[in-house]
């Protein structure tokens, strides 16, 4: 896996990306485990605007496994907050962040830092999503991750968003924290995100 990548210098970037509950904050755990058990020292970031489970200060999986981290509203805050002597840089929930970010990562594998960079590449609409694509552009290793599909079982690869129980429409806002929206891992087969047009075209 992505990480027995060694450059002679140091310093690259690695994306986990996928769709929610495709494994990403199961994979960032290990790597981070497995970099500490290495000795390395490793700080870890996450998004404010994802508060699941085990609270803002930690990166926990669905499973409920968690890593301490330290909350995060964005690209600049972390620049701030970064240790001079860290060998790892990890961050949970890149896509809330904003385009800084991409610059941040940069700067810092440059200056010899492995860094971890995991996110949701697409919205639910299926689109993508936020600094994600550029991320995986200029990454050394992206690892895409598939959950399994709510509906038939197979690989997921979009988020479906329910509101109220049916399929969010296209032109409702992409983040909706603590609304009473509900996402479901799905296939390309079996999401669904209706357009304001769609109704009539169906109609043709
Ligand atoms: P992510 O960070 O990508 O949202 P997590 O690492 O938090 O994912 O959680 C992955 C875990 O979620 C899986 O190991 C599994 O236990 C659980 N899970 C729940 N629903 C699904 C699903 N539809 N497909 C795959 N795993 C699921
Ligand atoms: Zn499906």
């Amino acid at each position: 896996m992505s990480d027995v990548y060694f450059t002679s210098a140091g310093g690259w970037i690695e994306v986990i990306c996928g769709v929610m509950f495709s494994g990403k904050s199961e994979e960032l755990i290990r790597r981070v485990r497995r970099a500490i058990i290495a000795r390395r020292r490793v700080q870890v970031f996450k998004s404010h605007l994802d508060e699941r489970y085990s609270g803002i200060y930690a990166v926990s999986t669905h499973d409920g496994r968690a890593v301490d981290a330290v909350p995060v509203d964005n690209s600049a805050e972390i620049a701030g907050k970064i240790d001079p002597t860290a060998h790892v840089v990890a961050i949970d929930e890149a896509q809330f962040l904003d385009r800084g970010i991409v610059a941040l990562a940069t700067s810092l594998a440059s200056r010899g830092r492995r860094v971890i960079v995991a996110g949701t590449d697409t919205d639910f609409r299926g689109e993508p999503f936020g600094a994600m694509p550029q991320l995986m552009a200029v990454a050394e290793l992206v690892d895409k991750l598939h959950a399994i599909c709510v509906i038939c079982g197979s690989p997921a690869s979009r988020n479906q968003r329910l509101i109220d129980g049916k399929p969010a429409r296209y032109d409702s806002p992409t983040i909706m924290i603590g609304a009473s929206d509900s996402y479901q891992a799905r296939c390309r087969h079996c999401h669904s995100c209706p357009r304001a047009d769609e109704d009539q075209v169906t109609l043709l």
